[in-house]
């Protein structure tokens, strides 16, 4: 089951997109309007209680940070949980959760997540994604939980890698100022003592 603004976010940005924006924007527990603001934009986490957005977000957070064996057991029991059929909500009006995530198809001898929410599509990403999930290096990035797509990559856009390289070549020019006006002065003599005399006298003119 998804709502509209779920449809729209996958088809805008993919399940990854939205995995960030959970992980970004959900940072302040006391903040409802961090729930509230993720919900406008991709829509909710059905049948996850709003009161533990956070709570997964964090959980999510953590292993982004660490990948410890004691983080990745508690990312394991997060989506065996959200995998499962939820017995509180079957019989209820709840047909989703009738079955759980997890699809065993013998005739193709496979065993697979057919997601039934965005909650089990946002595990599927973590877990598929789970090698390249890495911190920004840049201080106070605004969104610094991203995944990388090259394996060196240490910003989680081109603006915060600019930003950073502009202000170590800023902090590098700061503390080199004096070569580098005594550097431009030197240019600036050689570039006079090169430049051409100009032409005294009349201008040429044709032979006649
Ligand atoms: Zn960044």
């Amino acid at each position: 089951m998804l709502d509209e603004k779920n449809v729209e976010a996958l088809k805008t940005k993919g399940a990854e997109g939205v995995l960030l924006d959970f992980v970004n924007l959900l940072t302040n527990y006391e903040e409802m309007e961090e729930i509230e603001k993720f919900g406008n934009m991709d829509g909710g986490l059905y049948p996850l209680p709003l009161d533990q957005y956070h709570g997964m977000a964090r959980i999510f957070q953590q292993v982004w940070k660490d990948r410890s064996p004691a983080q990745l057991e508690a990312l394991n029991r997060q989506l065996e949980m959200i995998f499962e059929r939820r017995p509180e909500l079957v019989g209820t009006v709840d047909p989703t959760h009738e079955r759980p995530a997890i699809v065993v198809d013998s005739a193709h001898g496979s065993i697979g997540v057919t997601p039934r929410t965005m909650l089990d599509i946002l595990g599927v990403a973590i877990l598929t994604n789970i090698k390249k999930l890495a911190m920004c290096e840049r201080e106070g990035c605004p969104t610094p939980y991203f995944i990388k797509k090259h394996a060196r990559q240490r910003f989680c856009s081109t603006d915060c890698a600019d930003t950073v390289r502009g202000r170590k070549k800023k902090a590098w020019q700061d503390t080199h100022r004096d070569e580098l006006i005594e550097k431009k002065r030197r240019e600036r003599r050689v570039a006079r003592q090169r430049r051409p005399q100009k032409a005294k006298g009349r201008p040429s003119s044709a032979r006649s």
